[in-house]
């Protein structure tokens, strides 16, 4: 057994959340044992003692991300979303053979751990490839790989050969501890009646995740409207698709009657801030969401999106949108705000046993050093050390983290992979999609 003793612990179990001064979680097979006050540890005999300075807190789950397209971040900067997609991004998307993507998730895998990110929800081409980058760097990840049908990605196969790989895929990570694998439709305006309605068939009969984009632009509302007559979740709905487990990011352009279908289908939804902001697609109604009892996340999008892989950033954004909106500076909760980046992000994704340290949880773990300048001074009878880590905390202060009970970053440098060597080969890759 491994005993990690901190000054700080965040458990994330409850909606209070309240750290513990002087914690201890103690680790067995990759599982947390026992997590505590110091005063309270059971007999920690034999154990091998580990001491963390500062603050333990859950790994941090990044519940919508495209983290391979770090081989594209920068590209297209300035485009609206539709031209973005169109002019920049798909046709070098069309250019990715496997080994490309596998390196783009090792070294965006890296920048996630390193970031505090041990868990990333990823919708990306050639599954395989992502699952095989994740476990490359020793993170956790749900790879749905994603059903588009675009003229300009045909390389890809039909729908149909899309879907047989996907489940293909789920079959050959079944046995996996870090990869869990769903089925990745990129949208309802891009993918046909006839693959949506099979994709609902496919996720309840094999028990799959579906992970799609629902509402990220206004415009998706009209062309949803022209062929079915529906909004896209009335749409949705309709088809069955929402019978499903579903995870849909943004819920940016949603009417009271479609957050009432998100309700009452048990949708969750993926809350991208700063990717919503940056290309000025709007802002989702997080309150009404959440009022309705939708189970929500804060989530990154991909890194050609917005740059960032930030989920300290992502938190900000959505608490200071949220305040400035409602006038309100006692709006949107801190600790709420680090629960959708932890215990209720794992909650999208149907993993209770992510994003807590309590007893049967992964022991999936970051330490946060808490002396830098930016998370000072701390005058205890005053301090709110959840309020301290999600107005400064950043990637700067994540020290160490763990996944599944191994040490993946040490000194706040990623152990798992030649980070120098593996940043060479992704700006080459790069380059070449860019021809
Ligand atoms: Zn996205």
């Amino acid at each position: 057994m491994d005993r990690y003793v901190c000054d700080l612990l965040l458990t994330m179990a409850g909606p209070e959340s309240t750290p513990i001064r002087g914690g201890v979680v103690d680790v067995e097979d990759g599982a947390v044992a026992w997590s505590g006050p110091a005063s309270e540890a059971p007999d920690g005999a034999g154990a091998a003692l580990h001491h963390v300075d500062g603050l333990l807190m859950p790994g941090m789950i990044d519940a919508h991300c495209h983290t391979p397209m770090v081989l594209l971040r920068g590209a297209g900067e300035g485009l609206p979303v539709d031209r973005w997609l169109h002019e920049v991004m798909w046709p070098r998307e069309a250019r990715l053979v496997p080994d490309d993507v596998r390196i783009g998730m090792q070294v965006g895998g890296a920048e996630l751990l390193g970031n505090g990110i041990t868990t990333s929800v990823e919708m990306y081409f050639h599954g395989d490839a992502v699952a095989q980058g994740a476990t490359d760097v020793g993170m956790r990840c749900v790879v749905t790989a994603p059903v588009i049908e675009e003229d300009q990605l045909s390389r890809f196969g039909t729908w149909e050969e899309q879907l047989d790989e996907m489940v293909a895929t789920r079959d050959r990570w079944r046995d996996d501890d870090l990869v869990d694998v769903g089925l990745g439709p990129h949208a309802a305006y891009s993918v046909s009646d006839a693959c949506l309605r099979r994709i609902a068939e496919i996720a309840l009969d094999q028990d799959m995740l579906v992970h799609i984009h629902l509402a990220e632009e206004e415009w998706e509302d009209a062309a949803i409207r022209e062929r079915a007559g529906l909004s896209a979740p009335e749409y949705l709905e309709s088809i069955g698709l929402f019978d499903a487990d579903v995870l849909a990011a943004h819920g940016v352009w949603v009417s009271e009657t479609d957050i009432d279908i998100l309700a009452r289908n048990d949708v969750a939804v993926a809350h991208c801030p700063c990717s919503n902001t940056k290309h000025a697609s709007g802002m989702a109604p997080v309150d009404e969401l959440v009022n309705a009892g939708i189970r929500m996340a804060i989530a990154t999008d991909g890194p050609a999106s917005h740059h960032r892989l930030d989920l300290f950033e992502e938190m900000r954004m959505a608490i200071r949108l949220s305040r400035l909106h409602h006038r309100d500076a006692q709006h949107f909760p801190t600790t709420k705000a680090l629960r959708m980046v932890t215990a209720e992000a794992a909650d999208t994704i149907g993993r209770p046993d992510l994003g807590r340290l309590t007893a049967g949880c992964r022991a999936d773990m970051v330490a946060l050093s808490m002396s830098g300048p930016a998370l000072q001074p701390v005058i205890e009878a005053e301090d709110d050390p959840i309020a301290r880590i999600v107005w400064s905390g950043s990637p700067a202060a994540v020290s160490g983290v763990w996944v599944d009970g191994r040490q993946v970053v040490e000194d706040g440098q990623v152990s798992t992979i030649d980070i120098i060597g593996a940043t060479e080969q992704m700006t080459e890759t790069a380059r070449r999609l860019a021809r």
